[in-house]
């Protein structure tokens, strides 16, 4: 436009005779402001320290890093371009701590942390697959959410787990109720909302001191046979990263006024490691080493 009807657009802009949006470049209604939010999918574990064995005797790590790819891609898909996964490395303790100081250093506005879930080592049986013995049972299945009580934004938190439990539900995905059970010993588990299959797992440390509401999601039980199979295949992971997408999406709409814009530009603010390419490793790559 020549400069000197650009110059009258602002002037009226700024004399409120139009709205300054009038300017700007059009954009497609969004009403939580997904450009700027920022979602950090953690993937549970690492290489070195890879948590639970599943059924068949692949370990969790891979699975985990598996769907947070996937939720990953359909939060970028969805608008959300600033969302980036964590992956860390190392042995646990060491992993966890740079997890979180990682993490903090982000400046995200959303942490959900991606584990598969397994039972205590009491619960285990013994099967045949492919030539070799593995631990399985069958007992329970389902996912489960985990929130902190003393995280520094508990409200925040108990929210998008509440979001995410109910987004899972209308996809006809239930949750496992036997983290209440006293057999469960140090695992035993409060149940928050009986509804969205929220509990509480106050002292876990990415839960509790990360800066941002946090969320740990069991995404189902990879120690169940039938399970195990139903983690590993795309329409499952597609219909699970749905649900998180849905749910990011609420809560961006509810948190709104608590996203800094200046975060955005904030240097420094992206980790590198962080936001370079997963390296996805095919359940079935691992499955032949
Ligand atoms: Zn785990």
């Amino acid at each position: 436009m020549p400069l000197r009807v650009r110059e009258l657009l602002i002037a009226a802009a700024l004399a409120g005779a139009i709205a300054p949006t009038a300017l700007a470049e059009p954009r497609p209604a969004d009403t939580c402001g997904r450009a700027t939010f920022r979602v950090i999918i953690d993937v549970g574990h690492t290489a070195q320290a890879p948590g639970a064995t599943s059924a068949r005797g692949l370990p969790e790590f891979v699975f985990n890093l598996n769907l947070a790819e996937r939720i990953k891609q359909q939060l970028l898909d969805a608008g959300f371009r600033r969302s980036a996964l964590l992956i860390t490395e190392g042995p646990s303790r060491k992993g966890l701590a740079e997890r979180i100081k990682r993490a903090n250093a982000l400046g995200a506005d959303l942490f959900l942390s991606i584990h598969h879930d397994s039972v205590p080592d009491s619960f285990l049986e013994k099967w045949e697959f492919e030539g070799e013995e593995h631990g399985f049972s069958d007992r329970f299945h389902g996912h489960s959410i985990f929130i902190s009580q003393d995280n520094s934004d508990r409200a925040g938190s108990l929210l998008f787990a509440r979001m995410l439990g109910n987004r899972l539900r209308e996809r006809g995905l239930n949750y496992t109720p036997h983290y209440t059970e006293r057999y469960m010993g140090n695992r035993q588990r409060l149940l928050v909302d009986a509804k969205a299959g929220v509990y509480r797992y106050d002292e876990l440390l990415v839960l509790r001191d990360t800066d941002m509401p946090a969320v740990l999601l069991e995404a189902g039980s990879i120690i169940n046979r039938e399970e195990e199979l139903r983690m590993g295949s795309a329409e499952h992971q597609a219909l699970l990263g749905a649900a998180v997408v849905d749910a990011v999406e609420s809560f961006c709409k509810a948190r709104r006024p608590r996203t800094p814009t200046s975060t955005a530009s904030r240097p420094g603010g992206v980790s590198r490691q962080a936001t370079a390419p997963a390296v996805v490793v095919p359940v079935r790559a691992i499955n032949q080493r």
